[in-house]
């Protein structure tokens, strides 16, 4: 049977993925795997200032990169449509029906002169206020009167009569165990505006309510919203869900995480070279742990696993090493096809060769998967480790050059490998090694020295992939012709 639960994640609009919704994102979407429940993904346009299709639609990308597949949301169908707020205003409507039949919402007819004002003294201490906020003014209007109002087409907002004698507002948390908010810090908020839409926190709720969510996880920065929230549920007579309030993401300095401390959005990462397996895996231990220690935790372990009882309270720190170390380890465990095909796009966005041409070339490129693999930390290492198999010259590197053609055997030492390499047979890996060894004896110079002229030479610098399987793979033509260029240059 298929569980109640049903989660959502509410972006808005306003600007690409971060990091940090993106983990609240992959904690809603775990919690509902685990639970065998619903991840809704519900877009917040009601700025429409702010909001834009591009925005959204980078959005939508960035879930899907990440492989947080939704199943109710844009794109894909479900009973409590629309998903964006924007096409919602008929349940915002009906609510604000509801609560202004049973008196549980109120015209406001103050002018933002008139409220600066009120504000003002309430400031200067020389009137009381809730907090310094509205001061119900409207709320003493009688019926006839506000009616009179209404219809005289006066402009007005649509505020929270917050029940007298409430009492103090608790929030319970599944993460961080009740927060009380004193009544007196409750304010009658607008719900909804002078031209209409309804405020995040009415929208929210009605919502949340109208589309069964039972748990609400989302970040803490709209802690101090929750009572609020609370408040129109109880307005409207629905169930208040579970809330989850995910700690603030920091940066190496204690600050809340910005650009100022690398990339933050889904694909910056992305296009940095990081894997989405491993970012989500990343993402997932940002406040969360499967059991104090593994760091290794791929999505099906994340859907099996997920719990709120193991979010922690404390703000995460973004370490962009420990997850560059992650993704390195993600690459390295990958089976060599899957890693083989998944260098393609990067060999093909460097340039270095077309994705036809590699498919061509799959054997060659398997063999050099794994030697990629195990060096690379993300994929945009992938092309300079390996550009000089598919340039058809290599430039040396200055550095490296002078160093190599700074030996006085180097002239020596490069015309006997590029003999003996011409008389390799058949041309393997093995077969290279077997006559590049046999070399250091033969000349009577020092293997490392000799590896290392030749590594230079063939590769183009002194730091490479392992110099037998770089010789094979560039192929005999093109290892004897850079052998021969080097010595020339050697020899002036
Ligand atoms: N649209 C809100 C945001 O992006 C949603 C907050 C919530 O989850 O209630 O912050």
């Amino acid at each position: 049977m298929a569980s109640s639960v049903r989660v959502r994640f509410a972006p808005s609009p306003t600007g690409a993925l971060h990091v940090g919704g993106a983990r609240t994102a992959v904690y809603n979407w775990a919690f509902a795997r685990r639970n065998g429940g619903a991840f809704i993904l519900r877009i917040d346009d009601t700025d429409p200032g702010r909001s834009t299709a591009e925005n959204t639609a980078q959005i939508l990308r960035s879930l899907e990169w990440l492989g947080l597949d939704w199943d109710e949301g844009p794109g894909v169908d479900g009973s409590f449509g629309p998903y964006f707020q924007a096409e919602r205003a008929d349940n915002y409507h009906a609510a604000l029906e509801r609560m202004k039949a049973d008196g549980s919402a109120y015209p406001c007819f103050c002018s933002p002169a008139e409220l600066e004002a009120k504000r003002a003294s309430v400031r200067a201490g020389e009137a009381e206020g809730v907090s310094g906020g509205y001061d119900r003014a409207c709320r003493r209007l009688d019926a006839a009167t506000t009616a009179a109002r209404i219809a005289a087409g006066e402009p007005h907002v649509w505020r929270l009569a917050v029940p007298e004698g409430r009492g103090d507002i608790v929030v319970p948390d599944a993460v961080r165990g009740d927060t009380v908010f004193p009544a007196t810090a409750m304010d009658d908020y607008v719900l909804v505006r002078g031209d209409g839409t309804p405020t995040y926190n009415f929208a929210t709720v009605v919502d949340d309510a109208d589309m069964q969510i039972t748990h609400v996880i989302r970040g803490d920065d709209h802690l101090s919203n929750t009572p609020r929230q609370i408040l129109v549920y109880e307005a409207l007579q629905r169930p208040v869900p579970v809330f989850a309030h995910l700690s603030m993401i920091w940066g190496s300095d204690g600050k809340k995480l910005s650009k100022r401390h690398g990339a933050t959005s889904v694909e910056a990462f992305r296009d940095e070279g990081y894997l989405p397996e491993a970012l989500l895996n990343y993402l997932a231990l940002l406040g969360w742990s499967l059991d104090g220690e593994t760091t290794i935790v791929p999505p099906e372990v994340l859907k099996a696993e997920f719990s709120l009882e193991r979010i922690s309270m404390s703000p995460a720190v973004f370490d962009f090493e420990k997850l560059e170390w992650m993704n390195g380890a993600y690459i390295r465990e990958m089976a060599p096809e899957v890693f083989e095909e998944r260098m393609i796009p990067w060999l093909e966005k460097a340039g270095l060769a077309s994705a036809t041409e590699l498919e061509e070339r799959h054997d060659w490129l398997l063999t050099l998967a794994p030697l990629v693999a195990e060096r690379a930390k993300r994929m945009t290492d992938i092309a300079p480790m390996v550009r000089f198999l598919f340039d058809e010259e290599t430039a040396i590197d200055p550095a490296a050059a002078k160093k190599v053609l700074a030996n006085e055997d180097a002239g020596r030492v490069l015309a006997a490998t590029r003999d003996a390499l011409a008389a390799v047979e058949p041309w393997t890996r093995s077969a290279v090694e077997q006559a590049l060894r046999a070399l250091p004896e033969a000349l009577a110079v020092k293997p490392r020295q000799l590896f290392q002229v030749v590594r230079v030479a063939v590769t183009g610098s002194a730091v490479s992939l392992p110099l037998f399987e770089s010789v094979e793979l560039l192929g005999r033509e093109r290892a004897l012709a850079r052998l021969e260029a080097t010595r020339l240059e050697a020899a002036q």
